[in-house]
């Protein structure tokens, strides 16, 4: 089994900081059903490609089930170490983790960065034919070229077989890529080599967050993702929808909410929106960052009051920003309105001349995806070149995750977390940079406070002295 990877971004190169692998190098990784190899085949400057190599141990694999197989025959005979299945998956996650999460100390903005990708994959058992493969990746930007093989070259009246070679091509972060293949891969295959259980549930969710809800075929692709098990699909169903009800209901204007939804208690995300929207009022600001935009809410909420006269959004994300663009209906804003706001591309660990002049920033839990080591950029890109009159920002506090029932005991909030910090550590970072560059810091709670572990949110507001 073989997927190949391949771009013509230049530097094409670039390929190997992103996949984490070098494109010098053979590499070979133990897997619990077998090897995964990793080398590059081509490595110009104009196109760079990388393969995974599957080399499935069927013998092993018959030896680990032991008697659990039933029939027989398939121990001997099965396409299990030339399709892509879910082992494929298996092993992206192993081989690439990283640079599926998006993660790349080298080339950290072109991790985030939509580019020009193609995936081969040789073989995928398409069952549902050929206009299912179509249907599942042409919704997310895709182009598919796929060809059909014969059951058997030697014998063409047997006929088609359920194989195909399957390239798909689109501008996406390799992020994306990787985690779509993730997800849809297993779906077309009618075996599972694991069990499924509860935790395939999460898995789905988690890697199907923020595509998979408005998918026109996520029924079947949690249907089949889920194989069948229907008490599962309907668990992974319902919390889809909620989902994107959810983003369905944050997109409408606000004041058109029936007169409950007012008492109805605030989310975390929303009180701790109202704390920051409370601080940069009473600092009068006028001229307002919001660092780490995301996906845009603050400025939503920003443009609302007059009293802010510029407003901009950056992240280092360009899908965060085209779902802010969204979301504003920057397009269609009238003049006035759009004339005050700006979304820029930009990374808060370089030193930006656009981020220079303003009253105040809020940087609204992004510290905890930056990796340690670059706190000291941010620290110095912030309080140093930028250095607004006002710094609101927003962290977890990880005390408080044991009261998060489902949340386990070593796991951060969110896959992307570098760290999390304790009140007590983010009160010495913060009094160490106020004191570094002349600032002023108090801290204060957001979200229920608990007597022991404190708030679900700590916030530092930093005032220029
Ligand atoms: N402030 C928003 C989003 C928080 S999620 C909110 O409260 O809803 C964190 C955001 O930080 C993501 O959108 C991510 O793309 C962005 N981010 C992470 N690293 C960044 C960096 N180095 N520069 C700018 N933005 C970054």
């Amino acid at each position: 089994m073989l997927l190949t990877i391949s771009t013509d971004y230049q530097p094409a190169t670039d390929l190997g900081f992103l996949l984490h692998k070098h494109p010098d190098r053979f590499q070979t990784f133990n897997l619990s059903f077998g090897q995964a190899h990793v080398f590059y085949p081509e490595t110009g400057a104009e196109c760079c490609t990388a393969c995974l190599l599957l080399d499935v141990d069927p013998v092993g694999m018959v030896r680990r089930r032991g008697r659990e197989q039933s029939f027989l025959l398939g121990q001997y005979v099965n396409d299990r170490p030339y399709v892509a299945s879910s082992f494929l998956s298996v092993a992206i996650s192993q081989v690439f983790g990283t640079a599926m999460l998006g993660r790349c100390k080298d080339r950290p903005e072109l991790a985030q960065t939509p580019i020009p990708l193609s995936a081969r994959l040789e073989v995928l058992p398409v069952r549902a034919g050929e206009g299912f493969l179509h249907r599942l990746f042409e919704p997310l930007g895709y182009t598919v070229e796929a060809r059909r093989h014969p059951l058997d070259e030697r014998f063409p009246e047997w006929g088609e077989s359920p194989y195909h070679s399957v390239t798909i091509r689109g501008t996406r972060t390799l992020s994306e890529l990787l985690t779509h293949l993730y997800v849809l891969v297993p779906v077309f295959d009618n075996e599972k080599h694991y069990f499924v259980g509860e935790d395939e549930v999460e898995k789905l969710l988690a890697k199907g967050a923020g595509w998979l809800a408005q998918h026109p075929e996520r029924d079947a692709i949690a249907r089949r993702y889920l194989r069948h098990r229907s008490a599962l699909y309907r668990q992974a169903l319902a919390r889809l929808v909620e989902e994107e009800q959810i983003e369905a209901a944050e997109d409408e204007s606000t004041d058109r909410q029936p007169e409950d939804m007012l008492e109805k208690p605030l989310s975390l995300n929303e009180q701790r929106q109202g704390a920051v929207l409370a601080v940069l009022r009473a600092a009068g600001a006028r001229r307002i960052l919001d660092l780490g935009c995301g996906e845009g809410k603050l400025l939503q909420e920003l443009l609302k009051e007059p009293q802010f006269e510029r407003i901009v959004g950056m992240d280092v994300s360009m899908q965060a920003l085209q779902r802010a663009s969204r979301r504003l209906a920057y397009e269609r804003l009238p003049p006035i309105q759009r004339e005050r706001m700006e979304l820029i591309h930009g990374s808060l660990i370089y030193r930006d001349s656009r981020v220079a002049g303003f009253d105040a920033a809020a940087v609204v839990e992004v510290v905890e995806h930056l990796d340690p080591p670059r706190l000291a950029a941010f620290e110095r890109v912030l309080f140093e070149f930028a250095r607004p009159g006002t710094v609101v920002l927003t962290t977890p506090n990880r005390e408080y995750n044991v009261l998060w029932e489902t949340l386990p005991a070593d796991r951060f909030r969110h896959s992307d977390h570098r760290f999390e910090w304790t009140r007590a550590e983010f009160h010495d970072w913060a009094d160490r940079i106020a004191a570094r560059h002349g600032y002023s810091v108090r801290f204060l709670p957001v979200g229920p406070e608990e007597e022991r572990f404190g708030p679900p949110t700590q916030m530092g507001v930093f005032a220029l002295e």
